[in-house]
């Protein structure tokens, strides 16, 4: 995605100079398949642009490539779209959810509040979700936080559990109503997908630091921007106290991207 402002969005440019920011998915290959987190934007979106709205087009301006799509960048790695059986989405805002219909035998996990978001929007929603992306109705696992697993001070809600690997949901609301973020076992430690719980690296870095236009971009999309930044300063702690341990990535950093290729 290239909204213009590159000083203001990333720290370094022009003013008006396009910013780059990523949709980062991850593929996770467990012992029945795969699970894929995040879709990005997908074919459908490819296909047609204008399902996104024309004021997320002229100011958000994502590029849409197909060969950038998740199921491409998966045919790539020589498997076939039928080999993720799962999807996790951190939440369904229309950059997160556009490649679902690309995999449509997956089963997809949401937290319940907010598939319930995206299907009954209040009037501020209605632009964050696009129900075409979701028409083929996909077979929803739902999730409720609560009662689960503490997980390094989260109450975390363990999913998949006979598929080998280890992924929990974290929720972390605030950027929407049921956002939440997805830890995943990696060998001893844990890859931790914010999703978007923070937008920049350096948010979760001692001390915080975030470069203002997104500073101001968060706080404006957030339904309970509280709630966002105290996720905000929980995350940057976890990193504070177990960055050995956790390595954590959020969706639009092109920096963190290019750290885990
Ligand atoms: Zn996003």
């Amino acid at each position: 995605m290239c909204p213009r402002g590159a000083r203001l969005l990333a720290g370094h440019g022009g003013l008006l100079e396009p910013a780059r920011l990523v949709c980062h998915c991850l593929l996770v290959e467990g012992a029945d398949g795969m699970v894929l987190i995040d879709t990005g934007f997908g074919s459908g979106d490819v296909a047609e642009r204008r399902r996104l709205g024309a004021a997320f087009n002229a100011i958000v301006r994502p590029v849409l490539r197909a060969q950038e799509t998740a199921a491409a960048r998966i045919r790539a790695l020589g498997f076939q779209g039928g080999d993720v059986r799962h999807i996790v989405t951190t939440h369904l805002d229309l950059d997160h959810a556009g490649g679902l219909a690309d995999f449509p035998e997956a089963e997809v996990h949401v937290m319940a509040d907010e598939l319930h978001a995206a299907r009954h929007p209040s009037l501020r929603e209605r632009e964050r979700y696009v129900a075409a992306q979701w028409a083929h109705d996909p077979r929803w696992a739902e999730h409720r936080a609560g009662g689960g697993e503490q997980w390094f001070g989260f109450q975390g809600v363990r999913i998949l559990p006979g598929s080998g690997a280890e992924i929990l949901l974290i929720p972390l609301a605030g950027h929407t109503r049921g956002h939440t973020g997805v830890a995943v076992r990696r060998g001893e430690g844990w890859l931790l997908h914010c999703g978007d719980a923070y937008f920049h690296h350096g948010q979760v870095q001692t001390p915080p630091s975030c470069p203002p236009g997104l500073a101001a971009f968060q706080a404006l999309t957030a339904v309970d921007n509280a709630r966002r930044r105290e996720n905000v300063e929980r995350l940057r702690e976890l990193a504070a106290r177990h960055g050995e341990e956790i390595e954590l990535v959020c969706s639009h950093d092109p920096a963190t991207l290019e750290e885990h290729p």
